[in-house]
């Protein structure tokens, strides 16, 4: 039974929520890895700028004796170190830009003197004057500084800027040490686009994943259901899909569960709860089969119906109860004797229905035969009473594709004949 219920599928909530946190999760940590990163990266730079210009300080030290000092020529400042002018020296600084490629300028005041900098033109960016925020604090302030992002030139750069002061403590100038922010930025993604390629890559991986897990596992519920659907409908025979069943998780326990539910419930309807046997229900439906493929493949089958002789005679002497074991004990021989011939049915009370299928009536008889002998033979013990011998008779027809009625209506009145002529006999 279908419910009004709109339908949603489990597959795409399961995708949901295993997919959108892995998503999530992948965009965080790739996010505060790369700022993590970046914020390493912008420390560690700060740190080796500074560095070196205190190197820087020191060589000018230890080269050029003596104090620094502004000396004017023609409106032109002039830095020197002691008697060293450092206007244009690029002795120092040029070797520093060739071999670790960071620029350096020396300002005397905020004019650049001497810079590795040069513009488009191929021309060092001397005379140009320093941004007035540096000016304020270096030059004026008298404070080292550093900056992760400054504009010299349309180049930017992570800059340091130390300051220089004379004996009397005066500042009169600065030196910037400065990476190109680009440089730096290119090292910072080398680094990072590993880390956000496989982290890409497992996300990936994690999706198909659980998209190959979810599907295999929505797809076994969807069997399961569509088994449900048939079994609710009334199919008792229906067949649950082997690759549900052998599942190891709780979908396959499941679905053993119900297919064990689906044997007690075909118990329940088809079987005769005394003898264990088809109940009459049953046997029609199972005749009605088997004659629809003497339709459809001219299969040939015998119908028979059989009775106890005289089991009124074992009730009323050794008991109900007693009679039930005969029934019991009968059942239990018909059904070894049909098995790989047939089926056997409870017709009614003390009468059996057995069909024989792929069979002519001379192969039919030749088993009646051999029951009658095997019912003979039987004997029966039930409390004190240890030998109940009972004999049955049987009337029996070859199948056709007339009505089920009329064919077991001719076997039934071949039994009654057999009953009228001395029972324990077969009549065909
Ligand atoms: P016949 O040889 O003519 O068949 O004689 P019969 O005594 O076997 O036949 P009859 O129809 O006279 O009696 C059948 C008896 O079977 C009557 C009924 O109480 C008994 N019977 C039917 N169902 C059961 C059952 O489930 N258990 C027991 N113990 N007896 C049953
Ligand atoms: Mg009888
Ligand atoms: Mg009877």
């Amino acid at each position: 039974m279908r419910s009004h219920i709109r339908r949603k599928s489990l597959y795409w909530l399961l995708l949901r929520i295993v997919i959108l946190p892995i998503l999530l999760l992948t965009l965080v940590i790739t996010i505060f890895s790369a700022n993590g990163f970046a914020d390493a990266m912008n420390e560690e730079v700060k740190q080796e700028l500074k560095d070196l210009c205190n190197a820087i300080l020191m060589s000018f030290n230890h080269m050029y004796e003596g104090d620094y000092h502004i000396e004017e020529q023609d409106g032109v400042v002039q830095l020197f170190k002691g008697e060293h002018l450092l206007n244009d020296d690029y002795s120092i600084i040029d070797e520093i830009k060739d071999q670790i490629n960071v620029d350096v300028t020396v300002f005397c005041r905020d004019v650049r003197v001497a810079t590795t900098i040069k513009d488009t033109g191929n021309q060092r960016v001397v005379s140009t004057l320093a941004r007035d925020d540096v000016k304020q604090k270096v030059l004026e302030g008298g404070r080292a500084a550093y900056y992760s992002k400054v504009n010299i030139d349309e180049k930017e750069y992570f800059a340091y800027y130390a300051p220089l002061f004379n004996a009397s403590g005066s500042c009169v100038g600065m030196v910037f040490v400065g990476k190109i922010y680009k440089d730096v930025e290119e090292l910072v993604w080398q680094t990072v686009r590993p880390i956000l390629f496989f982290s890409f890559l497992a996300m990936v991986f994690a999706g198909l994943f659980t998209v190959r897990v979810s599907r295999k596992m929505v797809d076994a519920i969807r069997k399961t259901e569509a088994f449900l659907e048939k079994l609710s409908g009334g199919d008792l025979h229906a067949e649950m899909d082997a690759s549900v069943l052998k599942r190891s998780d709780e979908l396959g326990e499941m679905s053993r569960y119900i297919i064990t539910t689906q044997k007690s419930l075909q118990a329940l309807v088809e079987q005769d709860i005394l003898t264990g046997l088809n109940n009459r229900r049953s046997g029609e439906k199972l005749l009605l089969e088997v004659q629809k493929e003497f339709v459809k493949a001219k299969s040939p089958y015998c119908v028979v119906i059989g009775d106890i002789d005289y089991f009124k005679y074992v009730n009323d002497t050794y008991g109900h109860e007693c009679g039930d074991v005969v029934l019991k004990e009968v059942s239990a021989c018909l059904k070894g004797h049909m098995q790989g011939k047939g089926f056997a049915a409870r017709w009614g009370g003390e009468e059996f229905l057995l069909v024989y299928t792929r069979c002519r009536l001379p192969r039919g008889l030749q088993f009646l035969e051999g029951l009658m002998e095997d019912i003979r033979n039987m004997s029966v013990s039930y409390q004190e009473e240890k030998d109940i011998h009972i004999t049955m008779t049987f009337g029996i027809v070859e199948g056709s594709g007339d009505k089920i009625n009329h064919i077991i209506k001719e076997a039934d009145t071949r039994l009654y004949f057999g009953k009228d002529s001395g029972r324990n006999q077969i009549v065909h």
